[in-house]
């Protein structure tokens, strides 16, 4: 039904469907009465942010700093990753969480006549902003099933479909909702083909889960091609998805852009704070890493001795393949308090997106299924 106030709104708007979140715990509980329910559904850190942090944010809160603005600049937190970057602090753009950044970017560089281009079950954010700012998209067809990293990116693909009027490439690395991730070598070689003035937004929100070997060098390649933005999130490994902090490095050209269309207190205080002391508790990351990577090789090996299939991952998710409609499995797991999260908007309506929890937590997730495969 078309009213009078969609007649004027963004034609991409009215075509949009809003982004799903994972369901949060306490609808669960609300529905299905189910007690105790596991939420593996929205890749969070399952121990939780550093405690020093913790520690920071409750005396923050105690303190009376927070009836003030926020430093719109996030001096202290620039600082902080500019050491751990070896990057100015000019190259630094701070986000509300790196959705944030990537709604910077697409209105700085999108808009009709403009294209986005993007992988098949690329995160769906990008297509999100992209249709948003009227922009054309151009989804390039992933891998196959039977390529050595199925459904993950296809840069050469995307390569072949460069043209002048795309403006802005996403890439994800590793890629979510599919875990997959790109050779090092890749990316550079691709860099290499795309014009200067061609954007290539590079999407690591998982990148301190993967392998070292695997994980490439984006900062160094920052230095050789002024068009590559990188972002990262503390979201993720860092555990502070509730407070919401992410930043892009880039040129400092491309981040004074960025920062004329950012609003000006984009990250609050105790974001900045969290992020700010996080960065400085290496360890917890550490231990986080290692409990994702151990949890990872166990549940792979047991959901493949289950008969199903199971994406390659670098990420702290897996995407599992049930070679059929993968509904009922997922209200099988919501009926025994397992949320987890369906892929079919995501053109894979027959896998389901497990987050790695706890050892507990994940115990549960198989105990459910086996339940439910058995049946
Ligand atoms: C989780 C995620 C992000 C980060 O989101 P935040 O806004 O930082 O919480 C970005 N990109 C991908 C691919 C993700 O999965």
């Amino acid at each position: 039904m078309t009213q009078a106030i969609h007649k004027k709104a963004i034609s991409g708007v009215l075509s949009l469907e809003a982004y799903t979140p994972g369901m949060p715990i306490e609808e669960l509980q609300r529905k299905l009465g189910v007690a105790e329910a596991v939420k593996l559904s929205s890749n969070e850190n399952p121990l939780g942010m550093s405690p020093i942090a913790r520690k920071a944010v409750a005396d923050a809160i105690m303190g009376t700093d927070l009836a003030r603005y926020p430093d719109g600049s996030g001096f202290r937190l620039k600082k902080k990753l500019a050491e751990m970057h070896k990057i100015a602090a000019d190259c630094i753009t701070l986000g509300n969480g790196s959705n944030d950044i990537i709604e910077l970017l697409g209105r700085v560089y999108l808009g009709p006549g403009r294209k986005a281009m993007f992988s098949a079950h690329a995160f769906a954010v990008y297509s999100i902003i992209a249709q948003s700012q009227d922009a054309e998209m151009i989804v390039v067809p992933a891998r196959p099933m039977t390529d050595a990293m199925p459904l993950g990116h296809d840069l050469n693909a995307f390569a072949a479909k460069l043209a002048p009027d795309v403006s802005l490439i996403f890439i994800a690395n590793p890629n979510n909702p599919t875990g997959t991730w790109l050779e090092p070598g890749e990316i550079e070689a691709f860099l290499n083909k795309v014009p200067a003035d061609v954007i290539v937004a590079l999407d690591e929100a998982y990148y301190e889960y993967m392998d070292p070997k695997l994980s490439g060098n984006s900062r160094a390649l920052l230095d050789k091609f002024p068009n590559l933005v990188v972002f990262r999130t503390f979201s993720k490994a860092y555990g502070l998805a509730g407070l919401r902090a992410g930043y892009a490095l880039s040129s400092p050209e491309m981040a004074d852009l960025l920062n004329r269309v950012r609003q000006p207190f984009n990250n609050n205080s105790l974001a900045l704070l969290a992020a700010e002391v996080a960065i400085e508790d290496q360890a917890h990351v550490a231990k986080s890493v290692e409990l994702n990577t151990r949890e990872v090789a166990r549940l792979s090996k047991e959901l493949k001795a289950l008969g199903l299939t199971v994406l390659p991952t670098q990420a702290n998710f897996i995407a599992i393949g049930f070679g059929r409609d993968a509904k009922p499995v997922h209200q099988g797991l919501l009926e025994r308090g397992v949320i987890v999260r369906p892929v079919a908007s995501y053109e894979m309506p027959e896998f389901l997106r497990v987050s790695i929890g706890t050892e507990r937590e994940n115990d549960r997730f198989l105990d459910a299924l086996k339940d439910i495969l058995k049946a």
